[in-house]
């Protein structure tokens, strides 16, 4: 609630409460009847001090617990309510329905085996201790207004109870649990509901905004408050209210939100409290502002509802909100209370005097308190109404009494609601109308509603009456395109009501009344007539000469077909259920059928086909008008099916009526449609645009079909099987306007071309359309068929086309009004479903026996599947080397009310059509001849043969098709000439031909006539011979053809190959070695490789490196003087390495990265596609593409996938991220100057010595000079400072470690390379640490040098964590990566100020120095918090410098390798393995000790000195062997890292072991290649005084002993474990459970979130896509995730959005992308937006695959590829998610 404006007086009376004078006065006055009154004299007072003074919500809740609630209760009680409650539940039946009403989000269960319908579902609880678990369920979030249906035995076939609410006792319905209930508690209690719940409802519908109802005004003056009260409604947007609400009462944006926020969930919300003028004014600020922003939005009608309030009336407003929820608590005590309630609020009419005020009609004058809630619905604002609902549910749809008594009560106002609901403007979901589908989805219930109340014809008649207003002027359904007014979508969700109404049949006979009976003919009736005013709607006429200007509205009447469809499927089940309801249906259906015909004429004309004459029907359909909505022509087919079944047929008696239409009228309304396809086939309607396509494509979809194609051919079906056969075919003719095709004489030549074209295409459709008729009889009732048979022949049909994947196949299936195909029951009968490789789909593989059921001319394919098919088809077979006919396959026999269709095939015009196109076929020339026709003709012989066989075997007679075709000079003998006829040169053809002609053989030995047998046999042979060497010759003919076509295609590609080599030959634009002679001489020597030290071998140094640049082409040798190369490159900061989540790089400017923190948690790292580009060709490249960007105003950018902002580009080769480049170095040890440097013998402990004194040095004249900053405070004394306070013998040795080679011939560095070399490092800077570019911050080496430990870093992390070898896996490109940037940290510091060099090195080694401890820098942190390879980097590549000389400016300070690096390698690792025994955490119980081990007892004593040092004393001593394991282990990380850095830096060639992936030596490897001692004891035994000390003074510094005190933070441990994304369960429903309880941590109420999305880095829940939860970040308004990633993840974040199950990929805050989640079903798919609903299970590929993105750091690569290449990523806003 809004805060009251400041310094308002608040009420200050101080009033007694004393409850046992309330209590003892309510009892009074419900004594007299008057406790409504009693209760209102409490009220008045102590509502507004509850709830009118602001309170926060806590204190408001305690308040009106303690002043309002609790005395309530206790006087309905009479005693402890607490005590009253429990001995109340005693004596309820414990309950069987479990009744969990779902919040929106929760997991819902459907049992697809068991459930009655799919609205039947179980929550979580009861699904998981249920038997339906092993069952095919459906998984679904629940969308809130529901409950769980366990225990109601009307929702499930079987196993209606889990066992949490199995029905151990009988519930017995005779007792009524009001009878239980103590006489006095229940009429206290009756007292107390009414009077309740009439005050809650009076005041909730209360209309004035200052005045309250009488007997409620306050008794003394009250503050003169008001609030400026907002309304919701679903038109005007979020952003409107938002930026309206900032000026209208001037709060901030946040304030804004919130305001909205509030609105939109509880439907209204006060936005500014003070006087009534100060209120006033902002309302009409609001109104008007509102009001000009109207003509920007779509249909606002009117302006926001704001009003102006008394603060009083609020506040009782607001208790009687809380009341409807107090009375819902307290139903749900006891059942007795329940039903006690709901039969007062159903029964008690409402006190008169508050009729009046209602407006409403006399006829709906609600009778009780329950109706006038109802009725008020509308009214009442969201919060009210969700809460008066959710009491509904707990009360009224609990108890099976009541919820009979309301469904009555709720039908018989269900007019008046749905009209209510239709002008309203909120969604469904808070309407009171959705509970509809609790009520109606009950079988008992709906069938006593229908008994009853009419019901199907009362919805069907509210329908209709919001069908009026959309009628045109001949009564038809009109769809007005412009008309976006939602109201007749709303009345849509009507259609949905009939559906649940009627989803169970009656079954059983008895279930038929005649009151049931009559009152569903009403329904069928009103049906009837929503059919006719359907029937011809949006007809259409071709278009011819123009183009139709403005495509007509199609989809509005689609919408209403889809929705109507399991409607009609369900009507026509009820009807099939019982004979007399069947014949009335369906005379009702003809009569309505015969008036819908008045209005067209009927005209008929004698049409005539070979001496067949007929009376056909004259209708043009090229010319008039023709509609493809025929739904009562379709209802009545759908009927016709069921007749056979109860011995009824077209001509029954029964089926009479005077009104009735012949069976040629029936035809005409199915066969104008299916003309008009063949015409729009034919071309004949191009002019009509896409309206009339889209109609003919849904048409013809497998979502509509079932009610509309499928029915106009059984339509079809049906005249057929009625008419004479001539006729029939004549009939057809005649519309196809065919006639004069079927003339002989109209093949002479001559006429005009187009139309003959048009004719033969149309001839094919016909022919086409016959074959259909004919075949298509998998429709039980057409054919005799089960409806197995029929989703058998569906899937065999589908998988034909291809092997699909489970969801792909149940797409292409049609599905029942449950929503299912069907398909799992017999889909392993006729395929195979083959198990995915590894992450792919699973695929059905159809079985081979079934290819036999393969109909070319399936009537649901389209025609690209039937070309698909086909092509599939014959490819099989021809790999299997069979014949390439697609013969008809015997279809299943016909039932008797349809086995006259046959007779088609042996009639005169048949057999005149037959002789015809066959005539023709071997005619030398034919106008109208095809290829296609003659094959269907072919196909039609074909099913006319397999009739033949049927009939023989049946010794049916009457079908005598062979006879007829072996007359002379007949059917037969004209097939048998067209043997090797020149016109057919098609295989396929003439397969069939050959496929033909056997089976007339075949047919004829059945016959037993010995008429031409022989010639028969000798002929088919014949031609399968003949076919046989023609095939073979052919076949050789192709492969000769392919060969030669082959050869030039790759002659072809090898010229594009050379000629644009790099885009093939990946390796071609990696870094190459020239091969020379020279190589072979420089032969790396046989013995095992040291990398370190006097000792270390020789690099590997190969010959100069060439690379060839991708934009230019041209060939450029690598070098330092040349001109420079680059690596294009993309640089991020990353907290992948993080141990401590969550820390935050928060001051940037002053963080000194140095001293790399342990932990890791941020730091920089480069990534590379590898491309190699001449820096000059890159910046011409690159400026290209930022003043194209920059050219373009902003919203008209064309790449959202890089940001120029940021310096993004995509690599001009790959498309890969980028936002720098890499200059290429040459190798290290090529740049050493020319001459050997001698080598020099010194100690450890001498060099530490010297090194110490060095430091302690520097710092002392840093002292001196304390105004410097930090950076300056260290100045590297001269060498010859400190060689002065050595020994002699030892100072030289020193000196001469130091000694640099002025060689003006070597490290010349050009321009170029120098300006590349600065602008990596600036660019590494300013993205590493995300600040601005600063070449003269001494940081900038810094973060060069520490980019390239952690990139090593991180690689070697994600090798250790998918158990690779050091060397053997990287990537090419990966390790041209390290070496440039291992080489770029190496050259550094000769671009750089030698000073800042200097100086960094002086602080690093600071840190590991003892120095006096007043001077040390307070800034140097613990040794147990550094990263220990980070210093060993940093060390290496700036010890060199240390003694530089500042006046010679060309100085050779690279790294080597040499005495120098060792040692300080030596000291580097002295210091990790203290890290590692101080840190050393025992946790392993067991102790394993193998054997006693010498190496293992000097690293105990080691052990125990340092943690005595460290003032540790260990609880547990390890085993020696323990403790060796465990520090090779944990120094194993540093190791592997430090050879990678040295192999770089050296050129040595690591051990062949490194390469092994199961070396198991590695340990030992790695420390001979670094010239380490391999027994870790001996760095710390005999090394000298000095060491000795050092390691004594890291001991026992005063920071490091309180670091290990117990209160500090935690400390890392070694091996530092990879990080990984957090664990998900296997099963998902346990995520979306998971989610159901996670709630807005903004929300004040503890409210739902709406995409709950979870941090997989971190696990953490988050609000997501939600203005509640939207921060301000950098200036910028961003969602949740976009801000938490920005903490979590350096600005990359990776998210499950739970409920869409899918995956949230962000980078920065613009980009983003979703990902396919890693949860698959059984057949192996993914489900985004969890729209199938099966159940879904971890697949742990997937998800190591997405882990192995973000380790790698690949997220912001991965979301810029899928920008790129998924253009609806780019119009989402991803900075709101
Ligand atoms: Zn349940
Ligand atoms: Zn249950
Ligand atoms: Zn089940
Ligand atoms: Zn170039
Ligand atoms: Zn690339
Ligand atoms: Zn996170
Ligand atoms: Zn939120």
């Amino acid at each position: 609630m809004a805060q009251l404006p400041k310094g308002h007086p608040s009420y200050s009376v101080v009033h007694e409460f004393c409850q046992s004078d309330v209590l003892e006065h309510w009892k009074l006055c419900c004594d007299r009847g008057e406790l409504l009154d009693g209760l209102k004299r409490h009220f008045r007072v102590w509502v507004p001090l509850v709830f009118g003074n602001s309170h926060d919500s806590a204190k408001e809740e305690h308040l009106a617990e303690k002043y309002l609630f609790r005395p309530m209760t206790e006087f309905m009680c009479g005693g402890n309510p607490e005590e009253v409650f429990s001995q109340l539940k005693n004596v309820d039946t414990p309950s069987q329905i479990c009744g969990h009403v779902f919040k929106p989000g929760e997991p819902t269960y459907s049992c697809r085996d068991c459930a009655n319908d799919p609205t039947c579902v179980f929550c979580i609880d009861c699904f998981q201790n249920s038997s339906h678990k092993q069952h095919r369920y459906r998984m679904n979030t629940s969308g809130g207004n529901g409950y769980c249906d366990c225990g109601d035995t009307e929702a499930w076939k079987v196993e209606p109870f889990c066992s949490l609410h199995s029905s151990s006792m009988e519930q017995n319905d005779q007792v009524n649990p009001v009878d239980l209930l103590p006489v006095d508690l229940a009429n206290r209690a009756s007292a107390l509901f009414l009077a309740s719940l009439q005050y809650a409802i009076d005041l909730l519908m209360w209309k004035q905004c200052v005045q309250l109802p009488g007997g409620l005004d306050p008794e003394e003056t009250v503050p003169d408050i008001h609030h400026c009260m907002l309304f919701n409604d679903e038109v005007h947007s979020y952003d409107q209210v938002i930026t309206t609400l900032q000026r209208a009462v001037d709060c901030s944006q946040r304030e804004a939100i919130d305001y909205a926020t509030i609105v939109d969930r509880e439907g209204r919300s006060i936005v500014k409290s003070g006087t009534e003028q100060e209120c006033e004014k902002a309302k009409e600020i609001i109104e008007s502002k509102i009001m000009n922003k109207r003509n920007t939005s779509r249909h606002n009608s009117k302006p926001l509802k704001v009003l102006v309030m008394h603060n009083v009336v609020v506040a009782h407003q607001s208790f009687a909100l809380k009341l409807i929820q107090w009375l819902q608590n307290i139903i749900s005590k006891s059942d007795g209370l329940r039903r006690l309630f709901c039969l007062l609020s159903m029964n008690a009419p409402p006190k008169k005097d508050l009729c009046d005020a209602m407006e409403i009609d006399d006829v709906d004058a609600p009778a009780s308190l329950m109706e006038r809630v109802l009725l008020a619905d509308t009214q009442l604002w969201k919060v009210v109404r969700v809460k008066i609902h959710q009491l509904l549910m707990a009360g009224a749809l609990m108890d099976q009494e009541c919820k009979k008594l309301f469904a009555g009560m709720f039908t018989k106002h269900y007019a008046t609601l749905m009209k209510e609901f239709i002008q309203d403007d909120h969604y469904r979901s808070v309407s009171v109308t959705s509970i509809s589908v609790q009520i109606f989805t009950v079988p008992t219930l709906a069938r006593w509603l229908i008994t009853e109340y009419n019901l199907l014809h009362v919805i069907l008649q509210s329908f209709l009456t919001a069908c009026k207003q959309k009628k045109d002027k001949d009564g038809r359904l009109c769809f007005d395109r412009n008309d976006r007014s939602p109201s007749f979508k709303r009345a849509s969700y009507m259609l949905y009501d009939i559906k649940y109404a009627l989803l169970a049949r009656p079954v059983d006979p008895e279930d038929w009344s005649d009151a049931l009976r009559t009152n569903f003919l009403n329904g069928v009736v009103s049906l009837l007539e929503l059919l006719r005013v359907m029937q011809g709607m949006d007809g259409v006429t071709r278009q011819t000469g123009q183009h139709l200007e403005f495509e007509p509205e199609w989809e509005g009447a689609f919408n209403l077909q889809l929705k109507l469809e399991d409607t009609l499927v369900l009507f026509t089940r009820w009807c099939s259920m019982d004979k007399v309801v069947l014949i009335e249906a369906y005379k009702e259906t003809l009569e309505a059928l015969y008036h819908s015909y008045e209005t067209s004429k009927k005209e008929k004309g004698k049409c005539e086909v070979a001496g067949h004459t007929t009376k056909s029907m004259k209708y043009d359909v090229s010319n008039q008008p023709i509609s493809i909505h025929l739904p009562l022509t379709r209802f009545l087919a759908a009927l016709h099916l069921h007749l056979e079944k109860f011995d009824l047929t077209f001509h029954s008696p029964e089926l009479m009526t005077k009104k009735r239409l012949d069976p040629v009228d029936l035809l005409e309304p199915p066969l104008r449609a299916q003309v008009m396809i063949a015409q729009t086939q034919a071309g004949m309607w191009r002019r009509n645009g896409f309206a009339l396509l889209n109609q003919i494509f849904f048409y013809h979809n497998v979502r509509c079909r079932g009610e509309m194609y499928d029915r106009d051919i059984l339509m079809l079906q049906i005249v057929a099987s009625l008419l004479n056969p001539n006729d029939f075919i004549v009939h057809l003719l005649n519309k196809f306007n065919l006639l004069h095709w079927a003339k002989p004489e109209y093949d002479i030549p001559g006429g005009q071309e187009d139309s003959v074209r048009q004719t033969v295409m149309l001839a094919e459709e016909f022919l086409n359309l016959l074959i259909i008729l004919l075949e298509e009889r998998y429709i039980p009732g057409v054919g005799s068929v089960t409806q197995q048979d029929v989703i058998k022949r569906e899937i065999v049909h589908q998988l034909c086309i291809m092997p699909m994947a489970h969801s792909e196949l149940a797409k292409g299936l049609p599905v029942d009004p449950n929503s299912e195909t069907g398909m799992e029951d017999v889909v392993n009968e006729v395929a195979e479903f083959k198990k995915p490789s590894s992450t792919g789909k699973g695929k059905y593989d159809l079985k081979p026996e079934y290819y036999k059921m393969y109909c070319p001319y399936f009537y649901h394919y389209t025609k690209a599947e039937q070309s698909k098919s086909e092509e599939a088809q014959r490819k099989r077979k021809k790999q299997a080397g069979e014949s390439q006919a697609l013969p008809p396959p015997v279809p299943p026999p016909l039932t008797s009310q349809f086995a006259a269709i046959v007779n088609i095939l042996h009639c005169d015009v048949m057999f005149h059509i037959f002789k015809m196109v066959l005539t023709r076929t071997a005619a030398q020339r034919s106008r109208s001849w095809s290829e296609a026709q003659f094959e269907r003709i072919l196909y039609i012989i074909g099913i006319a043969l397999h009739e033949q066989k049927r009939a023989f075997k049946e010794g049916n007679t009457s079908y005598d098709f062979l006879t007829k075709a072996m007359k002379e000079d007949g059917l037969l003998s004209k097939l048998q000439c067209l043997v090797g006829n020149q016109n057919l040169n098609q295989d396929p053809s003439r397969d069939l031909l050959a496929w033909s002609l056997k089976q007339f053989a075949e047919v004829c030995t059945l016959k037993s006539e010995p008429v031409c047998l022989e010639t028969l046999h000798s002929l088919a042979s014949c031609t399968d011979q003949k076919t046989e060497t023609e095939r073979k010759r052919k076949a050789e003919m192709a492969a000769k053809r392919r060969a030669r076509v082959m050869a030039q295609i790759s002659k072809m590609q090898r010229n594009f190959i050379a000629e644009n080599s790099e885009l093939f030959d990946q390796t071609s634009t990696e870094l190459k070695t020239v091969t020379s002679d020279m190589d072979l001489g420089v032969m790396v020597p046989p013995t095992f490789p040291v990398a370190l030290g006097p000792h270390r071998s020789q690099a590997n140094v190969t010959g100069p490196i060439q690379a060839t640049c991708i934009l230019c082409q041209e060939e450029q040798e690598i070098s330092c003087s040349g001109k420079a190369m680059v690596l294009a490159a993309f640089v991020q900061r990353s907290t992948v390495l993080s141990q401590s989540r969550g820390k935050m790089l928060d001051k940037k400017d002053d963080y000194d990265p140095l001293f790399v923190p342990v932990d890791l948690f941020t730091g920089t790292h480069v990534s590379s596609c590898g491309h190699v580009m001449h820096h000059d060709c890159w910046q011409r490249y690159f400026d290209n593409v930022m003043n194209k960007e920059r050219r373009r105003p902003l919203r008209f950018r064309q790449s959202f996938s890089y940001d120029i902002d940021k310096m993004e580009y995509l690599c001009p080769l790959c498309e890969g991220l980028s936002n720098t480049v890499i200059p290429i170095v040459p190798s290290l040890p090529s740049l050493y100057p020319a001459g050997n440097k001698k080598e020099v013998d010194l100690r450890f402990d001498d060099w530490l010595d010297g090194i110490e004194k060095t430091v302690q040095n520097s710092i002392k004249e840093a002292q001196d000079k304390e105004s410097e900053d930090d950076f300056s405070l260290f100045q590297p004394c001269p060498i010859s400072t400190i060689t002065r306070m050595m020994a002699e013998s030892v100072a030289k040795n020193f000196q001469l470690l130091w000694e640099y080679v002025y060689d003006d011939a070597s490290g010349h560095f050009s321009e170029g390379m120098r300006e590349m070399l600065k602008k990596f490092a600036r660019d590494v800077y300013a993205f590493g640490l995300s600040v601005e570019p600063d070449d003269e911050s001494p940081r900038v080496s810094i973060l060069a040098w520490s980019t390239c430990a952690f990139t090593i870093q991180s690689v070697e992390q994600n090798l250790r964590g998918e158990g690779k070898s050091l060397f053997g896996s990287i990537p090419t490109r990966q390790a041209d990566l390290i070496g440039s940037l291992v080489r770029f940290a190496a050259v550094c510091s000769q671009v750089m100020n030698p000073d800042m060099v200097k100086q960094n090195c002086v602080r690093l080694l600071s840190a590991l120095i003892p120095c006096d401890s007043e001077k040390v820098n307070k800034g140097s942190p613990c040794l147990l918090d550094l990263d220990m390879f980070h210093f060993l980097t940093i060390v290496t590549m700036t010890l060199p410098s240390l003694y530089v000389d500042q006046q010679h400016c060309i100085v050779n300070t690279l790294p080597t390798g040499d005495l120098n690096n060792q040692h300080a390698m030596q000291l580097v690792v002295t210091a990790h393995i203290v890290q590692i025994l101080l840190t050393f955490a025992w946790d392993t119980e067991e102790s394993m000790d193998v054997e006693s081990d010498s190496e293992g007892e000097a690293l105990l004593k080691i052990y125990l000195q340092l943690q005595k040092t460290a003032g540790l004393t260990p609880e547990k001593v390890p085993s020696p062997y323990q403790l060796l394991q465990y520090v090779r282990s944990a120094v194993m990380p540093f190791l592997r890292c430090a050879a990678i850095l040295y192999f770089h830096i050296t050129g040595v060639s690591p051990p062949d072991e490194l390469h092994d992936h199961f070396c198991t030596k590695e340990y030992e490897v790695l420390c001979r290649y670094l010239s380490l001692p391999v027994n870790m004891s001996e760095l710390f035994e005999s090394v000298g005084d000095i060491t000795t000390a050092l390691i004594k003074s890291w001991c026992s510094s005063k920071s490091l002993r309180d670091r290990l005190s117990a209160n500090s933070e935690k400390i890392v441990r070694y091996p530092i474990v990879k990080n990984d994304l957090v664990p998900l369960p296997v099963d998902y429903s346990e995520l979306i459970n998971k989610v159901s309880t996670f709630t807005c941590p903004k929300s004040k109420d503890s409210d739902d979130s709406r995409a709950p999305t979870m941090c997989l880095v971190c696990g953490q829940m988050l609000c997501s896509q939600s203005y509640c939860c939207q921060k301000d970040l950098e200036g910028s308004s961003v969602g949740a995730a976009t801000e938490h990633a920005y903490f979590c993840g350096a600005g990359t974040g990776v998210f499950l959005r739970v409920r869409d199950c899918q995956i949230l990929l962000l980078a920065g805050k613009t980009k983003g992308c979703f990902l396919a989640p890693p949860y698959l079903d059984n057949y192996g798919e993914t489900d985004q937006g969890l729209r199938r609903g099966n159940p879904l299970h971890l697949c742990e590929e997937r998800y190591s695959h997405l882990k192995k993105l973000w380790f790698t750091h690949a997220i912001p690569e991965t979301i810029a590829h899928n920008l790129e290449f998924n253009s609806s990523f780019t119009t989402i806003e991803w900075q709101n998610l």
